[in-house]
């Protein structure tokens, strides 16, 4: 099985650039499938997401638009997840079918906050699209995801646009860390 050191860590091959293509395409299936008759806009998470992004939206036979946005969440109350936007969402939301395209939703807490952030925007409806899937995390129930590319174990994962202190986006494959 195939190894990388990522800044001092070892993290072994999870899943292949070949399996993640085969997932995604599925995803990318069920969303023409679901949307048929409408016109999306899908919202790319940067970092994490833009490699998944990038993936799925060219398998999507619709007449949709893409953006993007920088995220930073953090805990409000115990309950209460709170996000904020690191750039400024330069798109109109009243009455969209928005689907979040995002890396992986751990505990929830961002998604949540940014699925309250766009249904108070207006947005006719909102769904995640999420490459990974924690659900053992999962501390939001409403953040989870409709179309999950994979779910996976509570394990730190990179590659395929997730990071490890900003370094190993660029693995074409999912590796997760040895020992966790
Ligand atoms: P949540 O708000 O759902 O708890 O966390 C979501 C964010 O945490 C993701 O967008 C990602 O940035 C980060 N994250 C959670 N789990 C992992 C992981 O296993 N690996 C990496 N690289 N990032 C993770």
């Amino acid at each position: 099985m195939a190894s990388v050191e990522v800044n001092g860590r070892i993290f072994d091959e999870y899943v292949s650039a070949h399996e993640i293509a085969e997932c995604v395409k599925k995803v990318a299936e069920r969303i023409n499938k679901d949307y048929a008759d409408k016109e999306p806009l899908f919202i790319c998470i940067l970092n994490g997401a833009f490699m998944f992004a990038s993936d799925l939206f060219k398998q999507i036979e619709l007449s949709a638009e893409i953006t993007f946005v920088r995220l930073k969440s953090y805990e409000g109350t115990k309950t209460t997840g709170d996000v904020k936007l690191l750039s400024p969402l330069a798109v109109n939301l009243e009455g969209r079918d928005v689907i979040v395209m995002e890396d992986i939703v751990d505990t929830g807490l961002t998604m949540h906050g940014f699925i309250t952030y766009l249904k108070n925007a207006g947005a006719n409806s909102v769904e995640v699209a999420s490459f990974l899937f924690k659900p053992e995390a999962l501390q939001y129930p409403d953040a989870a995801p409709k179309y999950i590319g994979m779910e996976i174990p509570t394990k730190f994962v990179l590659g395929y646009g997730l990071d490890y202190d900003e370094k190993g986006r660029n693995l074409p494959s999912l590796y997760v860390l040895r020992g966790n």
